[in-house]
């Protein structure tokens, strides 16, 4: 992830500080600061009336050609489930409904940098798929017949979904 050198307000050349306890770039001609938030994404955990869970292949980066859950970047003014819901229609076609939040994670990925990644339930009553020029594939599968899912977060909101309590909150980073 690439990091600002000049200041975006007045352009000039930022320096490096320790503000609030962390090292950051700032502008010594109008104080600006660069504060880094992480980008907030949405990922649908999507099973079908037989309880079939979809997974997809990515054509893109990052986890290019992985399987993977449907999802992506939230959109400013829009509800966390709702931009869930929209990725998922955008993807696949498919309208579905928030059952319930699997959980919130954080995760650094070498692309965007820091995500906070808001895991949902999803269920759908119609499973016709249209895939998006996003994705190679899309299904939805029995778990003894899913194609392997290697993206560790990916694999933590399944294993997350498959408890009957919402999961604990974890120390370390996995
Ligand atoms: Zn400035």
């Amino acid at each position: 992830m690439k990091s600002y050198s000049f200041c975006p307000i007045c352009a000039q050349r930022l320096e490096r500080a320790m503000i609030e306890g962390r090292e950051r770039m700032f502008c010594p001609s109008c104080s600006w600061v660069h504060y880094i938030n992480p980008l907030p994404v949405a990922v649908a955990y999507t099973v079908n009336a037989s309880d079939e869970l979809l997974v997809i292949r990515r054509s893109h980066e990052p986890a290019f050609n992985e399987w993977a859950l449907p999802g992506g970047f939230l959109e400013a003014g829009e509800e966390p489930h709702e931009g869930c819901l929209r990725e998922l229609m955008e993807e696949t076609s498919l309208e579905g409904k928030v059952d319930r939040l699997i959980g919130v994670y954080h995760r650094d990925v070498e692309l965007y940098g820091s995500l906070l990644v808001v895991a949902y339930r999803v269920v759908v009553v119609h499973d016709a798929i249209t895939i998006n020029h996003e994705l190679f594939d899309a299904g939805f599968y029995p778990r003894h017949l899913m194609p392997e899912i290697r993206i560790p977060l990916h694999t933590q909101i399944i294993a997350d979904a498959n408890k009957t309590q919402s999961p604990a909150f974890q120390q370390a980073a996995s």
